[in-house]
C-alpha cells in the first residue's frame, strides 16, 4: 500500500470528548480529521451537569460564558411526599473562594454543550465530518491506516496518531483488543426529553427517592423548553418511550393526573456499568472519554471526565508531534486512569446511595482536588510536605498587574502555553523560549499579589519557580538553585533550551 500521510490526528468519534480534543489540537495549530458515523448531531440531554473543574477548562477554551448564557444553574430538588406536599432542599451557601472561582455545578443539556463546542471548533478552524464510520484501522511504526466507510463508499486515512473517542461501545477499544473489565450495576433507567405541561420550571421535582420501582425525577432543561425525565425501570422488558408510554410511566409513578407530556424529543432505555479499559493506549492508538470509561450517571461525572481526559492528552499530543519524546504519551494513562477509576467508584458510590434516596452531593462531585501529584510529570525540588504540591490543580488567585489593571492568575495560564512563576526574584533563572510564558510575582515583578492570595495558595518562598502545565496542573515547584534541573524537565515536554530563538 501507498498511503501518504494525510493527517497528524484522526479522531473517531464527535462526542465531548472528541470536540475537545480536537479544539485542543486545533488551538495548537496540528493538522486532524474529526469524524463521527451520525449523519447529524446527536439530540439527547444525557450529560446535562458541568462540574466547576470543566467550568475552568471551559472558560480556558472560550466557551464558558456561552454555556452560562445558553444553559443555567441547577433548580432546587423538590421531594414530593405520598400525600402530594413537598419538600425543598436548602442548599448551604456557596463561600467564594479566590483560588476556586466556580462553586456551582452548570446544567447545560449535553446537546447544547455540544453545539458550543462546534462552533469553538469551527472559530479555530477545525471542520467536523459527519456520515464517516470507521471501519478498521491497522497501525505500523510509522502511523496507523485507517478505513472509514462513508456515502460514496470508503476512504482510507493514513495518520500519525488515532485517537478512539467513540463512546462506550468502542470499536476502537474492541480492535486493540484492550479489555474493559467491571460489572453490570443492575439498574436500567429511562432518560427522555419531554415537552410537558403541569409542572413548574422553578424545581427538579422528584417523586418517590427511596423506592427504585418507583422513583421518577422531572428536570426542566435550561436553554430548551424541555425536561428530562429520569426513572428506573425493570431489568427485563421492552421499554415504551412513546408519547403515551411515558406519560403513562408518569401517571403511575407520580400519582397525579395534571401532569401531561406533550411530545418526546428523545429518549433512551439503558443499563448502567461500570467498567474501566485495561490500558489507554496501545502504540500510536489511544482512547479518550467513555471509550475508556463508562459510569452510572448519578454525580454528573461521565461528560465531565471525557472532557477532561482530552484537555490532559491534546497538549501531550501536539508536543509529540512537534518533537516531544514520544513517552510523554505514556503519561496520559498514568495520570487519567486512577481518576477514572475513581470516579467510577463514587458514582457507583452515588447511584447505591440513590436507591435508598440519599441523593447529596459532596466536594468530590466538584472534580477541583483531582491532582496528579506523585506521577511522573510532578516535579519537586525539593520535596514539599503539606500545602500545594507539583501535580495538583494550579489555584486561581486575583492578581494585579504592574500596568495598574486587576486580573487574575488564571488569565495568565489561559491559552496553549506553559507558564513559569518566579516568587519575587528569577524571572531570569530559564532564557525565554517559544510556548513558555514567565512572569515575575511580587512588588518588582510584572505581577503583584495585591493581597497576598498567589503566596497563600502556592506557598512560596522568595526565589521559588513554579511550572504550570497548559493544562493548568502544577508540573514542578523547584528552588531558586534549581534551573537546571527545570531545563531537564522542560526538554521532556517538548520546550527544550535549543529551541531558543535569542532576540
Ligand atoms: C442518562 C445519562 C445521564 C448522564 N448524565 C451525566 C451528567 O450529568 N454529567 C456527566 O458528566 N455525564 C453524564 N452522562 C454521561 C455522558 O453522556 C457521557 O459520559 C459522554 O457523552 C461521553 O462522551 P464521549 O465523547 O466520550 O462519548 P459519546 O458522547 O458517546 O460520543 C462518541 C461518539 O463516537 C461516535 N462513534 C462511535 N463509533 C464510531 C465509529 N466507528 N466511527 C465514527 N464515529 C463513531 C458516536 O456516534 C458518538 O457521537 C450521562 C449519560 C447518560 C446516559
Amino acid at each position: 500500500m501507498t498511503d501518504t500521510i494525510v493527517t497528524d490526528v484522526l479522531i473517531c468519534g464527535a462526542g465531548a470528548a472528541g470536540l475537545t480534543l480536537s479544539i485542543e489540537l486545533a488551538r495548537r495549530g496540528v493538522a486532524f480529521r474529526l469524524i463521527d458515523s451520525l449523519d447529524a448531531p446527536f439530540p439527547g440531554s444525557r450529560g446535562k451537569g458541568i462540574q466547576p473543574r470543566s467550568q475552568e477548562i471551559f472558560e480556558d477554551i472560550g466557551v464558558l460564558d456561552k454555556l452560562v448564557a445558553i444553559g443555567g444553574f441547577y433548580p432546587q430538588p423538590r421531594a414530593y411526599r405520598p400525600d402530594g406536599s413537598y419538600e425543598s432542599a436548602v442548599s448551604e451557601p456557596v463561600v467564594p473562594a479566590s483560588g476556586e472561582p466556580y462553586h456551582l455545578p452548570l446544567l447545560v443539556p449535553q446537546f447544547l454543550t455540544e453545539r458550543i463546542l462546534r462552533a469553538r471548533l469551527t472559530e479555530l478552524g477545525g471542520r467536523l465530518e459527519f456520515s464517516r464510520t470507521l471501519t478498521g484501522f491497522e497501525q505500523d511504526a510509522d502511523g496507523v491506516t485507517v478505513l472509514l466507510a462513508c456515502a460514496a463508499g470508503t476512504e482510507t486515512v493514513r495518520a500519525k496518531y488515532l485517537i478512539g473517542a467513540d463512546g462506550g461501545r468502542s470499536l476502537v477499544r474492541h480492535a486493540l483488543n484492550i479489555g474493559f473489565p467491571g460489572r453490570t450495576l443492575g439498574v436500567r433507567a429511562i432518560v427522555a426529553d419531554v415537552m410537558l405541561t403541569g409542572l413548574g420550571r422553578e424545581a427538579w421535582h422528584r417523586f418517590h427517592e427511596s423506592d427504585l420501582q418507583r422513583q421518577i425525577s422531572l428536570c426542566p432543561l435550561a436553554g430548551t423548553p424541555l425536561f428530562q425525565l429520569q426513572a428506573p425501570i425493570p431489568l427485563e422488558g421492552e421499554a415504551d418511550l412513546s408519547v403515551e408510554g411515558l406519560a403513562a410511566l408518569v401517571a403511575a409513578r407520580t400519582g397525579r393526573e395534571d401532569i401531561a407530556i406533550q411530545s418526546v424529543a428523545w429518549a433512551s432505555a439503558y443499563s448502567m456499568n461500570a467498567r474501566l479499559a485495561d490500558r489507554y493506549r496501545v502504540g500510536r492508538v489511544l482512547l479518550a472519554g467513555d471509550a475508556a470509561h463508562v459510569h452510572p450517571p448519578t454525580g454528573g461525572q461521565g461528560l465531565n471526565t471525557s472532557v477532561q481526559d482530552s484537555y490532559n492528552l491534546g497538549w501531550k499530543l501536539a508536543a509529540v508531534i512537534a518533537g516531544a519524546d514520544d513517552g510523554l504519551l505514556d503519561t496520559y494513562q498514568e495520570e487519567r486512569r486512577p481518576v477514572a477509576a475513581a470516579m467510577l467508584g463514587l458514582s457507583t458510590k452515588l447511584l447505591e446511595a440513590a436507591g435508598r434516596g440519599d441523593s447529596r452531593r459532596g466536594r468530590d462531585v466538584q472534580q477541583l482536588d483531582i491532582s496528579y501529584a506523585g506521577a511522573s510529570l510532578a516535579l519537586e525540588l525539593p520535596a514539599r510536605s503539606g500545602g500545594l504540591a507539583a501535580g495538583d490543580r494550579a489555584p486561581d488567585a486575583p492578581i494585579g498587574k504592574a500596568a495598574g489593571q486587576p486580573g487574575r492568575l488564571f488569565q495568565v495560564f489561559s491559552g496553549s502555553h506553559w507558564t513559569l512563576l518566579a516568587c519575587e526574584t528569577g524571572g531570569d533563572a530559564l532564557p525565554p523560549r517559544p510556548g513558555l510564558h514567565i512572569h515575575t510575582v511580587g512588588p518588582a515583578g510584572d505581577l503583584v499579589d495585591t493581597d497576598g492570595h498567589v503566596r497563600d495558595a502556592y506557598g512560596w518562598q522568595p526565589g521559588d519557580l513554579t511550572l504550570v502545565r497548559p493544562d493548568g496542573y502544577v508540573g514542578a515547584i523547584a528552588g531558586p538553585d534549581q534551573a537546571a534541573a527545570l531545563e531537564v524537565y522542560l526538554r521532556r515536554v517538548g520546550l527544550a533550551a535549543e529551541a531558543v530563538t535569542h532576540g
